[in-house]
């Protein structure tokens, strides 16, 4: 092999498709119940756009960013997470004057400079959902009731909500101040990269996988101890709308989220299934971005944003139980080249005008190879088209599970199918 993959990238192949088609289906399905529409932004975006909302303390701005020049001389980034770009897009498209709250809805390939690992990959995809304009806690909950029904779709079980509210800019100034008395006192037992969070951003220490830095998480002071009137009102809406769904909940005080555009209500769902990885989605309120980092109109706002490749790990263990789509041909028709090729080909092509899944043999076999080539191929039935048929316009249909032969008139293959 001369050339490979790229290194953290991945060759998704059919049998992989059919269960992300599946996925792809229900959550748009879902979305599109809760009012959502579809948005697709570019792979490509001004560096620029992501240090100003994702943030330049955040690991992503800092470690992760696939950035490259162009030929013109700009900064581009291959985009590693879908808000920005949904939220760069909501102002240039002028959404701001559609009527609030707009929500959106779109399917990503990202891009992350991360080590590979199981779950972890350099290339990705995410489901994602963006609600712009609503800052009532009604809208928090319809969010993650929507994450909760994708997921319940999706037919899974062993998930757990973990919820958060990070506070607003007001409140969060004297927890960070608070979290910074805290670690300082243990500033050299920490990481490399969480002393450097301490001055950048304390909040984000919380959230360190680094062993070592954990015994000192977790005593730390909590947010919900510092929270304003204002932000633990909203927070404690949120929960009761929750509790009034049946949504259960575990409320999290490291829960911090690695972007640094978050405020208020902060929300994971994670999985018991994937181990290190099992974090298959999370998401947040970001009231400030549109504002304050991108220059719009005041536009509370809230989203979350799905793995699909983990969701596709999780469900590649019970494949049964879902209602993929069946790659199978209905039929196979094989035929002994010259005239009776021809007649396969018209008989495939009125069949699929009906949705009926055809293989046509392209090289003509011979009869004993066509049975075992037919049952490989996992077809429900084979048709046979020989100089008898062309004849007589009559075939034998045989049904492969039970090798029951059926005569048809060749005008009227298309009807044997609807009844079958
Ligand atoms: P993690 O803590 O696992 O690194 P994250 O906080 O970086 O996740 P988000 O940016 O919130 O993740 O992305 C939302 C979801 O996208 C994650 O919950 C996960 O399912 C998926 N995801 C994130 N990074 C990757 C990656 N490198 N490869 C595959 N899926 C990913
Ligand atoms: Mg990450």
């Amino acid at each position: 092999m001369k050339y490979k993959r790229v290194k953290g990238t991945r060759d998704i192949l059919p049998d992989e498709w059919l269960i992300k088609d599946y996925i792809e289906g229900v959550v748009k399905e879902t979305a599109y119940a809760f009012g959502y529409r579809e948005i697709t932004t570019p792979i490509l975006e001004d560096t620029g756009l992501f240090i100003h909302s994702v943030g330049d303390s955040s690991d992503i701005v800092t470690k992760e960013m696939y950035t490259l020049q162009d030929k013109g001389g700009r900064d581009l980034v291959m985009i590693p997470e879908g808000t920005a770009g949904v939220c760069r897009a909501y102002l240039e498209n002028k959404m701001t004057v559609w009527p609030k709250p707009v929500k959106l809805f779109y399917l990503q390939r990202l891009f992350r400079y991360e080590r590979p690992q199981k779950g972890r990959y350099r290339e990705f995809s995410q489901f994602g959902v963006e609600c712009f304009g609503s800052k009532n806690p009604l809208a928090d909950a319809e969010i993650i009731s929507l994450a909760n029904t994708i997921l319940k779709n999706l037919k899974f079980d062993s998930l757990e909500l973990h919820i958060n509210s990070l506070g607003c800019p007001t409140c969060r100034k004297d927890y960070r101040e608070a979290l910074v008395t805290h670690f300082s006192e243990n500033k050299q037992h920490l990481c490399e990269d969480c002393q450097d969070r301490l001055s950048k951003n304390p909040l984000r220490i919380l959230d360190c996988k680094v062993r070592s830095c954990r015994p000192y998480i977790d005593d730390t002071p909590k947010m919900k101890d510092y929270l304003c009137e204002e932000c633990k009102t909203h927070f404690n809406q949120v929960l009761e709308l929750l509790a009034s769904m049946d949504i259960s909940f575990v409320v999290d005080d490291k829960l911090v989220r690695g972007l640094d555009y978050y405020s208020r209500t902060v929300f994971e769902i994670i999985s018991k299934d994937l181990g290190a990885q099992g974090t298959v989605l999370g998401g947040g309120r970001y009231d400030g971005l549109i504002h304050r980092e991108l220059d719009g109109p005041e536009t509370p706002s809230m989203g979350f944003a799905m793995g699909i490749e983990r969701i596709t790990m999780l469900l590649q263990n019970k494949v049964e139980e879902l209602d993929l789509r069946n790659p199978n041909p209905d039929i196979y028709i094989s035929n002994f080249g010259g005239e009776t090729a021809m007649l396969s080909l018209k008989i495939a092509q009125d069949l699929r005008q009906n949705g009926v899944k055809v293989w046509v043999d392209l090289e003509s076999k011979g009869m004993k190879k066509v049975f075992d080539l037919a049952e490989k191929r996992k077809a429900s039935y084979l048709l046979v088209l020989g100089e008898d048929e062309l004849k007589t316009g009559k075939c034998s249909i045989r049904r492969l599970s039970d090798r029951t032969d059926f005569n048809v008139e060749l005008q009227k293959i298309s009807l044997f199918f609807d009844k079958e």
